[in-house]
């Protein structure tokens, strides 16, 4: 019996936002191609994501080019269902190729041919280009130093929906960065005993002189930042657009009720240590906001702008007690933890890519998201061109720049000398 193989120029892997705006600049370069989508379309923001989250960017910059939310104030957070419909509704405007409930279960390159022999679970098809669209956050990450303790509740934040799905008690939520402010916030609104484990984090203003922090990054060309600053690859960004979007201040957490610790160390005989660096943290995340309040300044300065002055933004609460003398170990059992929440981000998964597209770490080796394999292509990473990469409105740029180099090896591929011609 021979298996029946599908031939298609492109295929895109994955129907998040990464893969439906490929899929929107390839159909503008003409070239024939299908999405294929283990789940349905946007299955990270109906599922991945916790009930009440909302866009971390207000409606007017947290989106494609090609549409608006429909009947939104611009200025107004998304909620997450939303989300999902409007990416939903826009593959819909442009009849988007994409098969849903379809996983690919590994890609290989041809030997002695072109192109890649792609499996999937409704069978085999043959590309001559594969784009991996299978998100920047694919497996959540809990670190080796989690607890063997089974009375204790664990959870990564991908799995984490609302309080009440948790087991009474208080809550320790390891991570600060969006996800882990969000959900302690939450937790700690809902009645619960909060401790919240703060790591490095940035933490620009939610807005300033009356322009949120999305249109600073913006004029001030630090979404266009092509790699992180040294030292800052992990740092995290801690904002928040809950509640109609606040500036994540750790002081006003505290002052709520939440009790900050530093990084989490260890867990050993039902004690957790933290390191003595929550000051510090929370220090440096100062630094970060000012910095931006400063360039704001500068460039309101700079460019004659009339928008209001605000000089108490550069007020800050005073400093709790948590924080002036930090807790450094923790006895879970005395401190009613029924739950742990790794808000501890995520690794990606390229198992079932099976070509020369990596480093020795087993790192995606590519340039702005052409892999070292040619044909194979990479989008939606952290940092695959800019800052801006993984956010909704940077990745239509990246699926831009690789429809465009597609079309051009398209050109090379099917040139012709006067003889063939
Ligand atoms: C908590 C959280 C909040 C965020 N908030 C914002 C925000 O407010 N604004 C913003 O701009 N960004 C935000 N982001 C970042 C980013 O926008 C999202 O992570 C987004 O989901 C990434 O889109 P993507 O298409 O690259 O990946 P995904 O949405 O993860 O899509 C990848 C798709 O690939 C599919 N897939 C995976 N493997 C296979 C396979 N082998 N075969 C077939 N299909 C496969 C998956 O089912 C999935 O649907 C947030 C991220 C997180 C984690």
């Amino acid at each position: 019996m021979t298996t029946e193989i599908t031939e298609i120029d492109t295929l895109v892997v994955g129907a998040g936002q990464a893969g439906i705006a490929m899929s929107e600049h390839l159909t503008k370069q003409g070239i024939a191609h299908l999405v294929l989508e283990k789940s349905r379309i946007a299955e990270a923001w109906r599922t991945g994501r916790w009930d009440s989250l909302v866009a971390n960017g207000p409606a007017w910059h947290d989106r494609f080019p090609g549409l608006a939310f429909p009947g939104r104030d611009p200025d107004s957070f998304v909620p997450k269902d939303e989300i999902a419909h409007y990416f939903e509704a826009y593959a819909e405007k442009f009849a988007a190729p994409v098969r849903t409930g379809v996983e690919v279960k590994s890609v290989v390159r041809n030997v002695g041919r072109p192109g890649f022999t792609v499996e999937t679970t409704i069978g085999v098809f043959n590309a001559q280009q594969v784009v991996a669209a299978t998100g920047p956050f694919q497996k959540p990450v809990i670190p080796p130093i989690a607890p063997q303790n089974e009375r204790i509740h664990q959870i990564h934040s991908a799995q984490y929906f609302n309080p009440q799905q948790l087991p009474q008690g208080a809550v320790l939520v390891v991570g600060a960065g969006s996800s882990g402010v969000q959900i302690a916030d939450e937790l700690q609104r809902a009645g619960r005993q909060v401790y919240l484990s703060v790591g490095p984090h940035d933490r620009p203003p939610r807005a300033y002189r009356n322009r949120d922090f999305c249109w600073w990054l913006g004029v001030l060309g630090l979404w266009d930042a092509p790699a992180s600053a040294p030292g800052k690859e992990h740092v995290t960004i801690a904002v928040s657009g809950a509640r109609g979007g606040h500036t994540v201040d750790f002081r006003a957490l505290a002052r709520q009720g939440i009790t900050l610790v530093g990084l989490t160390k260890d867990f050993s005989a039902g004690q957790v240590t933290f390191q003595p660096d929550l000051r510090d943290n929370i220090r440096r995340g100062d630094e970060n906001y000012l910095s931006l309040l400063d360039a704001a300044d500068q460039y309101i300065k700079a460019n004659g702008l009339n928008l209001p002055e605000e000089p108490e933004a550069r007020s800050f609460l005073p400093d709790p007690e948590c924080m002036i003398d930090p807790l450094l170990s923790l006895d879970l059992n005395e401190a009613g933890i029924t739950a742990i929440i790794w808000a501890t981000g995520y690794a990606v998964d390229y198992s079932w890519l099976n070509v020369n597209a990596f480093d020795e770490r087993g790192r995606p080796q590519h340039q702005r998201g052409v892999s070292s394999e040619p044909g194979i292509y990479f989008l939606g990473l952290p940092w695959l061109s800019r800052r801006g990469s993984t956010f909704i409105w940077g990745v239509w740029h990246d699926a831009k720049h690789i429809a465009d180099h597609i079309a051009t090896q398209r050109k090379y591929s099917q040139y012709k000398d006067a003889s063939e011609r």
